[in-house]
C-alpha cells in the first residue's frame, strides 16, 4: 500500500499533532483518515462539487466549540453558557454579509440541503406551485424531486434549456419559457441556480420575470457561492429576494448551509424556519469553520483564486472540445462542464467512463446530460469541474494535460495498459501539487 516517503506527505497535510494524537488512541480511525488523506494526494480530484479546505478551516472544524448546545441565535439561547459561540457566530455572520453584500445571513443550515427545506417551510404551504429546473437538466433533489420532501410536499413546475443544438443559446436557461411558464402557473417561488449547469446565470432576467408575476426569486448558489464571492461570476444580490448556498464547494469552507437575504420580513421568516422550524442545536464548530473561510474567502488572494477557477475550466472544456467531445452548450463560462458521451459513442455510459477514469486516478461523476434516457445510475454523460485542482494550484497548462489524460482513458475503451500509464501519469502531476498544508 502506501510507502514511506507517501504516508509522511498524507500526515503533513492533515495535521501531524491530530493525527499523532488519534493514533496514540485509535489506530484504527486514524489508518482509514491518512488512506483517504492518500487517496486524496494522489488522485485528480474534479468533482465540481468537492474542494479541499485550507487546514485552518480544517482546525476548526475538530475544535471545542462542538461539545456546546446553542439552540437559539447569538444573544438569544435556550442554555447557559454560550458567550464564546454567540462571538463566533456573529462573526460568521458579519463575515457573510460582508462576502455577499447583502444585509442578514443565518449560518446555521447543516447543509444546502438544509437551507432550501427551511426556505420551503418559511415561505410555502404543502401542495404549493415553484418554479425549477429538473434534476436531470442539471437541477437538484431540492429542486422538487419526487423522491425529496421538495417534490412530494410541494408543486414543482419545471423550466426547460434551450434543447435546439442549432440556436446559439444551445444549453442555456430558456428565459422566454420560464417567463411564460410563470405567467400560466403564478407560482409562489421562482427558483434559479443549479448543481451541472455550466453558463453564467442571468438573476436580473429572473428578477424581472419575478416581479411580473409578484413571485419570490430564490438563487441557490450551491455551486458557484465561491465564484461570487471572488467576483468570477454575477453576483446573485441585489436581484434575488433570497439566496440560499452550501459553504463545502467553490467558497471552499467546511459541509455546511447558509441562507442570506436583504429584507428584514424574510430574515424574520428563515431564523424561524431554521430553528425551531427544521433544525435542533447548531453545529457551532462547523459554524467556528465557517467563519475561517469566509475570512479567507473575503481576501485578495480568494480573488484570484475563483478567476483561476474559470480560466482552468474554460482551457480544460476547449482541450476537450479540440479532441472531439461535445460539451453541453458548447463550452463554459464558470467552473463545470457537462460532457455528452451519446456523440462519442452510443453505448459507453457516464458510469463505465468514471469507473475507467478512477481506475486512471481521475475523480469525476456520472451525470445525465439534457434528454437522457438511461437512469440517475448509468447516464450519458460525466460532469468535470476544476475548483479541487486550481486549489492545489494547477493551472491552464497542466489542465490541458489532464483534458489529454480523460482523452486517452476514454479513447482506451478500458484498456489497462493505457490506464496504467495515465495513472503513473496522474500521480506524478499530483505530486508536484500538494494539498494545502
Ligand atoms: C449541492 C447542492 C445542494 C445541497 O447541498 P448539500 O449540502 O449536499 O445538502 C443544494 N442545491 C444545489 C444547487 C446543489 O448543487
Amino acid at each position: 500500500m502506501s510507502t514511506t516517503s507517501t504516508s509522511a506527505v498524507t500526515l503533513d497535510s492533515i495535521s501531524v499533532d491530530l493525527l499523532e494524537l488519534l493514533q496514540r488512541q485509535d489506530s484504527q480511525v486514524t489508518r482509514i483518515l491518512a488512506d483517504e488523506a492518500e487517496r486524496q494526494a494522489t488522485t485528480l480530484e474534479l468533482i465540481a462539487s468537492e474542494n479541499h479546505v485550507s487546514p485552518a478551516v480544517m482546525h476548526a472544524m475538530g475544535s471545542w466549540m462542538t461539545n456546546k448546545y446553542a439552540e437559539g441565535y447569538p444573544g438569544k439561547r435556550y442554555y447557559s453558557g454560550c458567550v464564546h459561540h454567540d462571538r463566533i457566530e456573529q462573526l460568521a455572520i458579519d463575515r457573510a454579509t460582508d462576502l455577499f453584500n447583502c444585509a442578514f445571513a443565518n449560518v446555521q443550515p447543516h447543509s444546502g440541503a438544509n437551507a432550501n427545506l427551511a426556505v420551503y417551510f418559511a415561505l410555502l404551504e404543502p401542495g404549493d406551485t415553484f418554479l425549477s429546473v429538473v434534476l436531470s437538466d442539471g437541477g437538484h433533489l431540492t429542486h422538487g424531486s419526487p423522491v425529496s420532501i421538495s417534490g412530494k410536499w410541494l408543486k414543482p413546475i419545471h423550466y426547460p434549456l434551450v434543447y435546439d443544438e442549432s440556436r446559439d443559446d444551445y444549453g442555456y436557461i430558456d428565459y422566454d419559457a420560464v417567463e411564460q411558464l410563470a405567467v400560466e402557473h403564478k407560482p409562489k417561488i421562482i427558483l434559479c441556480g443549479y448543481s451541472a449547469y455550466p453558463r453564467l446565470i442571468d438573476f436580473a432576467r429572473f428578477r424581472e420575470i419575478a416581479e411580473r408575476v409578484g413571485a419570490l426569486l430564490i438563487s441557490d448558489i450551491a455551486h458557484i457561492a465561491g465564484l461570487c464571492a471572488g467576483g468570477a461570476h454575477p453576483s446573485p444580490f441585489p436581484h434575488s429576494h433570497i439566496v440560499t448556498t452550501t459553504t463545502h464547494k467553490t467558497l471552499r469552507g467546511p459541509r455546511g448551509g447558509l441562507i442570506l437575504t436583504n429584507d428584514d420580513q424574510l430574515a424574520k421568516l428563515i431564523d424561524k424556519a431554521v430553528f425551531p422550524g427544521t433544525q435542533g442545536g447548531p453545529l457551532m464548530h462547523i459554524i467556528a469553520a465557517k467563519a475561517v473561510a469566509f475570512g479567507e474567502a473575503l481576501r485578495p488572494e480568494f480573488k484570484q483564486y475563483a478567476h483561476q477557477v474559470v480560466a482552468n475550466a474554460k482551457a480544460l472544456s476547449e482541450h476537450l472540445m479540440s479532441c472531439g467531445y461535445h460539451l453541453l452548450s458548447n463550452g463554459t463560462d464558470n467552473h463545470l462542464m457537462l460532457m455528452d458521451l451519446r456523440k462519442f459513442d452510443a453505448e459507453l455510459t457516464g458510469k463505465q467512463a468514471a469507473i475507467w477514469l478512477e481506475d486512471a486516478g481521475i475523480i469525476v461523476n456520472k451525470n445525465t446530460v439534457a434528454g437522457d434516457q438511461r437512469s440517475p445510475f448509468a447516464t450519458s454523460g460525466i460532469r468535470i469541474g476544476t475548483p479541487a485542482l486550481t486549489t492545489r494550484g494547477l493551472i491552464e497548462d497542466d489542465m490541458r494535460r489532464v483534458g489529454t489524460f480523460i482523452d486517452r482513458v476514454l479513447k482506451a475503451k478500458g484498456d489497462e495498459a493505457v490506464i496504467s500509464s495515465v495513472r503513473a501519469e496522474a500521480r506524478e502531476l499530483c505530486a508536484q501539487y500538494s494539498l494545502p498544508h
